[in-house]
């Protein structure tokens, strides 16, 4: 609240006149005060110590502040952050305008400092607790002190030099060694770090990551050397000995100014990346700038869910028999501020670790069944229209649920929309098969996205309730490029337990006739033609 008060001069003085004179006041009753007229505050003679004429002034500044403090509070109750936070700012100057009501109620009684001692109790455990800001044994700071730190103290990092140091594959090595082992062993690592750098905040950023904020211009490449030399040997104490190995993380000499945001984000991932693989990294600025990207479709994402702007592309599915339209895959299209599109293959990937793929992915199912139920699947000589499904969205239990009162709402069959799930996932298999059971139960259909990209995992084929094996563009042109026996025969093997096969990413009429003739029931592809707005394919496709 202060923060706020300073950037208004003029305001911040007058808020402090009646403050500056009660100094004034008392100051002089100090020098000047005795019995009489110009005692203001207070006046001590013989018998002790006496009440002056402005003696109430003393109350009304009293008052005066705590009123304030509760207006300031109320005006700026949206900005001030947490929940813990904004009660006990209210329960401290609650403390302290109940501390001057019993000084004013019952003077005789000294009560007024107990509720004052309180006040700065809560003060102190609500903000200052050490508890809050430390972490393994208190022996570094924690996750949310260096958000703090960053957030009150430093804008944009120029002058630090931060580092990062990560144990490899931390998750693994603490179950390996056990969770006490580890926590012990983190100790004597933070203390090593802090010797090493005697002036730097070191921070200890979960999952076996340091982040060291570096004031000094160090030489990091000595430091550097001095960590790895130091893993070498294990880390002993009485009853631990670990051995461990770690990447650093460090920064090249960056020209451009950056957020602190945005610079420990980029650390974070490029820690991340150190941990899986034995090295030491130099943070270069192309990293920063990726970060920056990713942090602009993160707004372009958020913005879009909002205003409710993804934009919805249909792009049509031949059945190769008859030539003509069987279905379509709705793909969804976002548009930065200038109004460019974003290629999903940039936003999605963005949108699944950000947490936001939920809300995506059923801001398109809904736009689809809106399309339907407005424009119908028949009259567009269609059976369904196919929408992705993200793995991560298996995560919400609900999701079935969710995704029937979506269907409801329009109207319409769940089997008008088939779901895709691309197979890459490393979701939980009894997890997956559990959730797809549920959607199934519900009438919703499954096609298997991009097969042959990632785990091509033939179990789950079978325990999955899929309809349809959707071949990944790769292997369609790897195959037309240079046809083998592969290709044909897992087609058969897949007919055989009864799913239907669609060929992605056929982009002229030998591909689509290559595609054909080794049992592809359908196609989709530039051939037939590129992803249309919803509303040029409804126009275009209406009998
Ligand atoms: P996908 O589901 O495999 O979709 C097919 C992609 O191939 C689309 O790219 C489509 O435009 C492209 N494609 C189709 N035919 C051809 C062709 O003949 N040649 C070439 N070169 N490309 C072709 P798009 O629209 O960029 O989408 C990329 C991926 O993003 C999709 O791959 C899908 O996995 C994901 N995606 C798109 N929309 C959504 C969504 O709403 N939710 C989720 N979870 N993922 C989505
Ligand atoms: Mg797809
Ligand atoms: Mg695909």
């Amino acid at each position: 609240l202060k923060d706020r008060l300073e950037k208004k001069p003029v305001l911040r003085q007058l808020i402090r006149l009646p403050m500056y004179f009660g100094i004034i006041m008392t100051l002089h009753s100090m020098f000047f005060g005795s019995a009489g007229s110009n005692a203001f505050i207070y006046y001590v003679d013989e018998s002790g110590y006496h009440a002056g004429g402005m003696y109430n002034l003393l109350y009304f500044c009293g008052f005066y502040y705590v009123f304030l403090a509760f207006v300031s509070q109320y005006f700026f109750r949206n900005s001030l952050g947490k929940r813990r936070e904004k009660y006990s700012i209210f329960l401290y100057n609650a403390s302290l305008l109940a501390a001057l009501i019993f000084r004013l109620a019952l003077p005789k009684m000294l009560i007024m400092d107990t509720f004052i001692f309180m006040a700065i109790l809560i003060v102190f455990l609500a903000f200052e607790n050490p508890e809050f800001f430390l972490d393994i044994k208190g022996t570094t700071f924690n996750t949310y002190a260096l958000g703090e730190h960053l957030e009150e103290t430093i804008e944009n990092l120029s002058g630090f030099h931060p580092i990062g140091v990560v144990i490899h594959n931390y998750r693994a090595m603490r179950d390996l060694y056990g969770y006490t082992q580890m926590e012990e062993g983190l100790v004597m690592i933070s203390r090593f770090l802090k010797q090493l750098f005697p002036h730097a905040n070191v921070f200890y950023y979960r999952n076996g990551r340091f982040m060291i904020l570096d004031r000094q211009e160090t030489n990091h490449d000595k430091i550097s050397r001095s960590i790895f030399e130091r893993f070498e040997s294990p880390w002993k104490s009485h009853h631990t000995e670990l051995y461990l190995s770690v990447g650093v993380a460090r920064f090249e000499t960056i020209r451009s100014v950056y957020t602190s945001q945005t610079i420990l984000s980029t650390l974070v991932r490029v820690l991340d990346e150190v941990g899986r693989s034995n090295a030491e990294v130099l943070v270069k600025e192309s990293d920063l700038e990726k970060t920056k990207e990713e942090q602009k479709i993160r707004k372009s994402i958020e913005n879009a869910l909002e205003n409710n702007c993804f934009e919805l592309f249909l792009q049509p599915i031949t059945d190769s028999m008859t030539g003509k339209l069987s279905g379509a895959e709705a793909l969804s299209r976002l548009r930065d501020e200038e109004g460019k599109i974003i290629p999903p293959g940039v936003f999605i990937p963005v949108a699944e670790n950000s947490g936001r793929i939920n809300e995506l992915g059923e801001m398109i199912f809904e736009k689809t069944c809106s399309f339907i139920s407005k424009n119908g699947l028949k009259e567009l000589g269609m059976e369904w229209i196919n929408v992705n499904l993200s793995p991560s969205q298996f995560v919400r239990t609900d999701l079935a649920e969710r995704y029937y009162a979506i269907i409801e709402k329009y109207g319409i069959e769940p089997s008008c929309v088939h779901l895709e799930i691309t197979e890459g996932s490393m979701i939980d298999e009894n997890f997956l098969q559990k959730q797809m059971s549920a959607m199934n139960e519900k009438g919703f259909k499954f096609v298997l996205d991009d097969y042959g990209t990632g785990y091509s995992n033939l179990s789950r084929l079978k325990t999955c309730p899929f309809i349809n094996v959707k071949l990944d563009m790769s292997i369609v042109w790897d195959y037309c490029g240079k046809p083998d026996g592969i290709l044909p025969s897992m087609i058969q093997a897949f007919k055989q337990m009864g799913f239907y096969i669609t060929a992605e990413g056929i982009e002229d009429e030998r591909m689509a006739n290559t595609m054909k003739d080794i049992g592809c029931d359908l196609l989709q592809g530039y051939y037939y033609s590129k992803p249309l707005p919803a509303g040029e394919f409804a126009d275009r496709y209406r009998s």
